[in-house]
């Protein structure tokens, strides 16, 4: 989608740090981060979110675990880390494209906000 956000940083039309890109995902830094670590990997694809998910999405929905399990181990937070993804307006979704949020460098609570 042109006036995507994530598509645009995608396609690196608007400004990001990248830290991971392939031909199915990419992982940038987060704006506005809630942990020491906080990275965004997305779909290079647009899909708007998880409630647009198709069966032919599914190789790409395992590239963004895989990439979430390398990241963490790169990044030194494989005490425990936090994958999150927001689906929906109640649920606190802002961005409609898919991204797993991938966070750590400090403890978490359980329930969630
Ligand atoms: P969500 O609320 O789950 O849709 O998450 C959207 C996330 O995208 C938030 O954590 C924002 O801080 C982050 N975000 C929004 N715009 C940008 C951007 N241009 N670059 C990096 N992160 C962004």
């Amino acid at each position: 989608m042109s006036d995507c956000i994530f598509c645009r940083i995608v396609r690196g039309e608007a400004p990001a740090q990248i830290i991971y890109q392939d031909e199915e995902v990419t992982a940038f830094r987060d704006l506005n981060p809630q942990a020491p670590v906080h990275v965004l990997i997305v779909p290079n694809r647009h899909i708007a979110g998880v409630a647009q998910v198709e069966p032919d999405d599914e190789p790409t929905l395992g590239r963004l675990f895989t990439v979430a399990r390398r990241l963490a181990e790169e990044m030194g937070i494989t005490e425990g880390y936090r994958l999150v993804v927001n689906s929906g307006p109640l649920a606190g979704q802002s961005v409609f494209h898919l991204h797993l949020h991938l966070l750590g460098g400090r403890p978490f609570r359980w329930p969630p906000g």
